[in-house]
């Protein structure tokens, strides 16, 4: 039977259900909240983690993939508590999230050495657990695909060729880099099909989506609630125009919500929420954004199949 791995060990494909791709229960700099600690409060983290994870299990969801890697504060033990506490299948990645900079850890390793630390991820376990990773995180954005970027991507790329596992691109559609990451990808050997180029649905220019689902990845139309990149009805066309179109077996519905954040004040952080994402959390796009799809023409068997059937297929790939 085939198996996926969660913070609580192999589950069986057919016990994910309804998922979420893309969601964080913590988001926040690692380095920064060791050096200072003052800035953070691990309680009010714990409790808007819970929160949003019963949230979105009273909405039938069953399983959260959550790419947070290095950079984003990857916490298994705090991941595993939430999945604990509630019952929800929590999905792990390795990988490392970076727009450019790489400390000299990883700096000074070949492609060859990061990817063998991305490979003992997936095959012993994360930062000392036996919890291992289930697919494998990079990213590129503004600075583009730097040599910095583009070698973890060939890490990432190397590790998945050597373990199976699946590949989340997290990627900038207002620079098009879905397409330079593809390319470095197909450079490297990776089946198009085991990649998924998150925050595509960043963008409604569907001759840049459709030209990169030609290179047969999957796509994460996974910000649903960051009006910041693009409003939600901008998103709501994309997807059910990708739809008719054809695509359902490519596409990936999330929030990219992130529980905690602190990539600002609490100041700025409460301004922002109010006039730039004022919908944004876990459970926007169960309560509003896909009632408004079905009325625009989703069918329950589209959303099952973007939702369920998706997940599975490219945890497994
Ligand atoms: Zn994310």
């Amino acid at each position: 039977m085939a198996t996926v791995e969660t913070v609580n060990g192999p589950v069986d494909l057919e016990e994910l259900g309804l998922t979420l791709i893309h969601e964080h229960f913590r988001a926040t700099d690692e380095a920064a909240r060791f050096q200072f600690p003052h800035l953070y409060d691990e309680d009010a983290e714990w409790e808007a983690a819970l929160s949003d994870a019963k949230g979105v299990k009273s909405h039938g969801v069953r399983t959260i993939v959550e790419p947070s890697v290095m950079f984003l504060h990857r916490d298994v033990a705090f991941s595993k508590r939430v999945a604990d506490e509630t019952g929800l299948n929590v999905v792990p990645a390795t990988g490392v999230y970076t727009y450019d900079h790489l400390p000299q850890v990883l700096a000074n390793r070949s492609e060859d050495e990061v990817a063998a630390i991305f490979v003992h991820e997936i095959e012993n376990g994360i930062q000392g657990t036996d919890i291992k990773a289930a697919f494998i995180k990079c990213a590129a954005d503004e600075p583009g695909v730097t040599p910095n970027v583009e070698k973890i991507h060939r890490a990432a790329a190397r590790a998945s060729q050597q373990t199976g596992r699946p590949i989340m691109a997290h990627s900038r559609p207002a620079s098009e880099t879905g397409l330079d990451q593809m390319r470095v990808f197909t450079e490297e050997g990776v089946d198009p099909a085991k990649v998924q180029i998150a925050h595509t649905g960043d963008t409604d220019n569907l001759d840049y989506i459709e030209k990169l689902l030609d290179t047969g990845c999957w796509i994460g139309l996974d910000r649903y609630g960051l009006d910041i990149f693009l409003p939600t009805e901008r998103r709501n066309a994309t997807t059910l125009a990708l739809l008719e179109r054809g695509y359902v077996e490519r596409m990936f519905l999330s929030q990219d919500f992130c529980s905690t954040l602190d990539w600002f004040t609490a100041e700025v952080a409460e301004i922002l929420r109010a006039s730039e994402v004022p919908n944004w959390s876990m459970t926007f796009l169960l309560e509003q954004v896909i009632p408004t799809l079905k009325e625009g023409g989703m069918t329950d068997e589209q959303l099952g199949q973007m939702m369920e059937e998706n997940p599975k297929i490219w945890l497994s790939a």
